[in-house]
């Protein structure tokens, strides 16, 4: 090569999009820690580790919990190709980016998708679903987003699991964004399958996907009658190399595992309850600072999430001049809106170790002062100060 590029530096950054998130410097610390073989029993032992803390952020005793190697959409392909067969009938909300995305999986996998829609930030209300799975001969499996990451609506699950049941249906959730952010009870809610990602409110960079499947999902998984389409998500082969036998699957992403166990371990301690306390309030903190300067939450009232705000872009206001200034100006990224919401939402992201009172304050100054530039003229300091008063209160 003639022209060695140099070595890569990152640019500083304060991540509040929606994914990936600020990652602990212990986590990072972890990624740069010696390789082991994938079949090392120290490795081994960590894999150990990693599935017992799953099992504590998933709140569930499923032997069957672990990371699939790949992102959060690696974690939605293996949870519809090893519970789906061809010509089953699955019933999915579309409401947002990811229920449109889990339809498509389920038609790639041959399967009949029944798509229950709502307009986009609101959730999907329970007598829908009731009249979709009705409206089925068989539906094997009923999959809602729990945190729809494109709108900032927060799904409820309970009712729709009882649903599910009720039919004779599996229940799948996506819990990418819900997960280490806001309660994910698989055990009691009754939740028979859950995927979630590494980089929302785990804080770990992208590249693991953790799932959990229960008994029900286990004996429709045993119980195929097609092997699952898939060789490298098959969960019946990677049950193999996760559980007692360790034959060889194929080569875990060692340094990934390391920084996930890390990142897990960081949310042990500070310990869930006071985790999704703090993504509360620093959400209501935002939420008074964004009022003050004008601006509208697109989630419906009552469901929205703590840890992603999709904002409401005014009237005349150029939102990727405004992401454009922040990102160049202070080094602060936040996202732009997907599908139909393009161009016309903000999307501030409070995941993991991102959700943090400095952080708050600062995305609000640094969007005061980009509207300022649009010509909007909020009242100087108002939307530091009525965060400030969410802190204080
Ligand atoms: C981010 C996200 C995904 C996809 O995860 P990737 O890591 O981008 O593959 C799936 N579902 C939801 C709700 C998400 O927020």
């Amino acid at each position: 090569m003639r022209v060695i590029p140099g070595e890569f530096t990152p640019p500083a950054r304060l991540l509040l999009g929606p994914g990936p998130s600020q990652v602990h410097p212990r986590v990072l610390r972890a990624m740069a820690a010696p390789l082991l073989g994938h079949l090392d029993p120290a490795f081994v032992a960590m894999m150990e580790d990693v599935k017992r803390l799953l099992r504590f952020v998933f709140a569930t005793e499923n032997p069957l919990t672990l990371p699939i190697s790949g992102t959060g959409s690696a974690g939605m392909e293996a949870a519809i190709v090893n519970l789906v067969e061809p010509g089953d009938e699955v019933v999915m909300g579309v409401n947002g980016v990811f229920g449109t995305r889990l339809a498509e999986v389920v038609e790639r996998a041959g399967a009949t998708a029944v798509r229950v829609e709502a307009p986009w930030g609101r959730v999907v209300r329970a007598e829908q679903i009731e009249a979709a799975l009705r409206g089925c001969r068989r539906p094997k499996l009923l999959a809602l987003v729990h945190a729809e990451t494109s709108t900032g609506v927060w799904q409820p699950l309970e009712d729709a699991v009882r649903l599910a049941h009720d039919h004779g249906a599996l229940f799948l959730t996506d819990c990418v964004t819900s997960l280490g952010g806001v309660p994910v009870e698989i055990d009691a809610w009754g939740i028979d399958a859950a995927y979630s990602g590494t980089q929302k409110c785990l804080s770990c960079p992208p590249g693991l996907a953790p799932v959990t499947f229960g008994p029900r999902a286990l004996d429709a998984l045993h119980g195929r009658k097609t092997r699952v389409q898939s060789w490298y998500l098959d969960l019946t082969l990677l049950e193999r190399y996760w559980g007692e036998e360790r034959v060889y699957h194929h080569t875990a992403p060692i340094s990934m595992n390391y920084a996930l166990r890390e990142a897990l371990r960081l949310v042990a301690e500070e310990g869930l309850p006071a985790r999704f306390a703090r993504h509360r309030l620093n959400h209501a903190a935002l939420a008074a600072g964004l009022a003050a300067l004008g601006l509208e939450l697109a989630a419906e009232e009552g469901h929205r999430l703590p840890m992603l705000n999709a904002v409401t872009v005014p009237e005349g206001v150029d939102e990727a001049r405004v992401r454009g200034q922040l990102l160049a100006g202070r080094g602060i990224e936040i996202g732009g809106g997907l599908g139909p919401m393009k161009g016309r939402v903000w999307r501030i992201g409070l995941m993991g170790e991102s959700s943090q009172r400095v952080h708050v304050l600062a995305v609000l100054a640094a969007l005061e002062e980009a509207l300022r530039a649009e010509r909007r003229l909020p009242a100087p300091g108002a939307a530091v100060a009525a965060a400030q008063a969410v802190y204080e209160a």
